[in-house]
């Protein structure tokens, strides 16, 4: 990424700005009490973070820490991770395969089940063709690095995922970021920088607003402009549109997007990722993805479970449109607790509280009553945004999520929030520490 923004542009983190809530790392102390005293920081923060560990598979209710409670922020939105014939497809793959593929790729890593998958993907998502990745996060990472170079121009929605801002770090390209779904900045960024060459970028559903790109107009710019488009479908895949197949094709825009990204670890229950294009982007990426041909192959079991997951989606198309009937149906109990929920289209729904701390306090509240939905801070949102982010999972039942948007109005009343004041009831800190800058988009 070049060092200068763009003018008019808001750059994502230039060289050596801080990728995360972290202050920089004062010379190492003996004992580790230079990483003591950021860890204390963070504590007084509310930014500190820590693994909370579930028992047993991950269904729609796990043990949490030891205490049973109704899973509100998983990805396996389709409940597809601890499904029969998910499971036994990942077990079988391990029996006759292995456990590992054992080198990347491009060396002796490619098996029979990866080319399987591929072509079992590239026919969901009417492509010509499909390759897989280690995870979404390389798969952005590559993507965006391999299609955008130095001197030419990322165009990236401002709330777009972590791994999107790493590529076009990797990808060393000027990177004009523009406001949220706004596609007026956007023309406007591209006339600014036309001719430049570059890729304009966006996830499909975001994910931590659950609102849904302007793909349409996007694509539509891009055409004008003789740019490619990449669109992130880590959580529109399995969830949205026609069979589940995505907002691009929910858009009517099959074919239209050069590089549709998806993952195998959210809605398809498993692990890993893929891109989605035609024949020759993927025989270019093969060859110019550093994330793809510098990493191991995916593992057989991972593989073959995303592969019995895709199947189990093909054989039922419904249950995308299950998962956004529950999605509708918790909003409105939300709705009906008070919570603002309006931004909101899809299975992903932000309750936003504002600050840290009390979005932590609001997390614990719920937890305590049976409820986990895990609370999320700067730098993965804006400061001054903080909040519990709800997913919801097309095997909740009604019932369940009726008593869990009541579980968590309780909770932000016991935690200092008053659903739809717009303001939490407790004194609002200053949105982040007064050394934090506003992080980058995700
Ligand atoms: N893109 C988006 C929009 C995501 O939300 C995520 C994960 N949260 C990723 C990519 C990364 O996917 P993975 O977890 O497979 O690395």
């Amino acid at each position: 990424m070049a060092a200068e923004p763009l003018p008019g542009a808001q750059a994502p983190a230039a060289e050596g700005e801080p990728l995360h809530a972290v202050p920089p790392l004062p010379p190492a102390a003996p004992d580790g009490d230079d990483l003591a005293a950021i860890l204390e920081d963070l504590r007084e923060r509310g930014l500190h973070r820590r693994m909370r560990v579930v028992t047993g598979p991950q269904g729609s209710r796990v043990v949490l820490d030891g205490r049973p409670v109704l899973l509100l922020c998983s990805n396996n939105y389709l409940g597809l991770a601890d499904h029969p014939r998910v499971r036994e497809a990942a077990a079988d793959a391990a029996m006759r395969w292995g456990a590992g593929a054992g080198a990347s790729r491009l060396v002796s890593g490619t098996m029979t089940v990866h080319r399987r998958l591929e072509e079992a993907l590239a026919a969901f998502k009417r492509t010509e063709a499909a390759v897989l990745f280690g995870s979404g996060y390389l798969a952005n990472l590559g993507v965006v690095g391999a299609l955008a170079r130095a001197g030419q121009v990322v165009f990236s929605d401002e709330l777009n995922h972590a791994s999107i801002i790493d590529g076009c770090r990797l990808a060393r390209a000027d990177v004009f970021v523009y406001d949220h779904r706004d596609v007026e900045h956007l023309a406007w960024g591209l006339r600014k920088h036309d001719g430049r060459g570059g890729v304009i970028v966006t996830d499909s559903v975001f994910s931590m607003d659950g609102d849904v790109a302007p793909l349409e107009e996007i694509v539509a710019l891009a055409r004008r402009h003789g740019l490619r488009t990449v669109v992130d479908e880590a959580h529109g895949t399995g969830c949205l549109g026609p069979g589940g197949r995505g907002a691009v094709a929910e858009a009517g825009l099959d074919g239209e997007v050069d590089v549709v990204i998806g993952t195998l670890g959210k809605a398809l229950g498993a692990y890993g990722a893929f891109a989605a294009c035609s024949a020759r982007m993927r025989e270019y990426l093969v060859n110019s993805a550093r994330s793809l041909i510098f990493s191991t192959a995916l593992p057989p079991p991972a593989a073959a479970g995303a592969l019995a997951a895709l199947e189990l989606l093909v054989e039922r198309p419904a249950m995308a449109a299950t998962l956004q009937a529950n999605a509708a149906w918790l909003r409105d109990e939300l709705a009906r607790e008070g919570f603002e929920v309006a931004g909101s289209s899809t299975q992903i729904v932000p309750l936003v509280v504002g600050d840290a701390a009390l979005a932590m306090r609001m997390c614990e509240e719920a937890i305590q009553h049976g409820v986990f939905a895990q609370a999320i801070r700067p730098p993965t949102v804006a400061p001054g945004t903080s909040r519990l982010r709800l997913a919801v999972m097309a095997t909740h039942t009604r019932d369940e999520l009726r008593q869990a948007a009541r579980t968590l109005g309780r909770a932000a009343l016991r935690a200092g929030f008053r659903p739809g004041a717009g303001l939490p009831v407790a004194a609002a800190q200053p949105p982040g520490h007064p050394d934090e800058r506003v992080p980058e988009p995700l």
